[in-house]
């Protein structure tokens, strides 16, 4: 493998760690691409390292505009960890928390503060299923979520249940951001995920006139999920339905999950939303439950 575009300190900004920008010195939008918000997840490292080449040696031109690479977390990356002392996606808060991630996402802020970014691009991958998922902060429209994304699944109302994320510092900021679930942490097929949506990214935002990926063959439904509440882990949580996944509906009614202090009732029909249904010891979340509704991708 050739070497990491943020291991050539020729190439790194002066004023933010492990950020490299490319910009073609023509007015248009300024794209922020983030990879390894999570360590673990090297999908987005991978896929900007690729475009980056490939704009240096014009195989690929941009119209105008520039782009803003972040390696985010680079200290778990080392160590091939979610975080090293606290999860960077939930540290973006605007009370200052005296961490690793803490001191790092408040660093990021600052400076993106300064720079007129147009749009936030936040990528990620996830342990279950090679499930791809597109996360949004604002309500966007339908056909805006088929023209950004390739996803079979659409997450919406995340941002009032969490707190601290990319996409609540890119609503600061005042500009758009999509967080995008690429598959499988070792999914061969998520690079090419993350550049897709980095190419409908740069269309969207007039740097590039045509595509360089391919649309893949998607199911004609879209999942668009919208979250009602975070299913949280106290002591003694356990699930009370069989055949956990994404999608499984839970009827009103039903009791889903119970712990040492709470039993978990749906009052509606719901559907549940996995990211990870084998919970890690410093988990917050289980899980999500939603309200599910089908979108024709047209
Ligand atoms: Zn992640």
């Amino acid at each position: 493998m050739e070497q990491n575009i943020f291991d050539d300190p020729q190439l790194l900004s002066a004023d933010l760690a492990d950020t490299i920008v490319y910009d073609t010195q023509r007015p248009g939008a300024h794209l922020v691409i983030f990879s390894c918000v999570h360590g673990n997840e090297p999908v987005g490292l991978e896929a900007s390292n690729d475009l980056y080449r490939r704009l240096v040696r014009h195989e690929l031109a941009l119209l105008n505009g520039k782009i803003t690479f972040i390696f985010a977390n680079r200290p778990a990356y080392q160590k091939q960890v979610r975080f090293v002392e606290q999860n960077l996606n939930r540290a973006f808060l605007e009370e200052f928390q005296d961490t690793l991630e803490g001191r790092r996402a408040q660093a990021i802020e600052k400076y993106l503060a300064t720079k007129k970014v147009t749009f936030v691009l936040d990528l990620h991958s996830i342990k279950m299923e090679d499930l791809r998922m597109l996360i949004i902060n604002r309500d966007w429209s339908d056909e805006k979520v088929v023209q950004l994304s390739e996803t079979p699944i659409v997450v919406k109302d995340l941002l009032n249940k969490v707190a601290g994320s990319t996409m609540h510092m890119s609503d600061r900021l005042g500009c758009e951001a999509m967080a995008i679930e690429c598959g499988d942490h070792l999914s061969p097929n998520g690079v090419r995920v993350a550049l897709r949506h980095i190419d409908l990214s740069l269309h969207y935002l007039g740097m590039m006139d045509t595509h360089w990926t391919s649309p893949e063959e998607l199911p004609a439904d879209i999942e668009v999920y919208n979250i009602v509440d975070l299913v949280r882990i106290s002591t003694g949580f356990r699930w009370c339905i069989d055949d956990l996944h994404t999608g499984k509906r839970v009827p009103q009614g039903t009791l889903y999950a119970e712990s040492d202090s709470q039993k978990y009732i749906a009052t509606e029909d719901l559907h549940l939303l996995l990211p990870n249904p084998h919970f890690l010891p410093n988990d917050v979340n289980s899980g999500m439950v939603t309200k599910m509704r089908k979108m024709r991708r047209l």
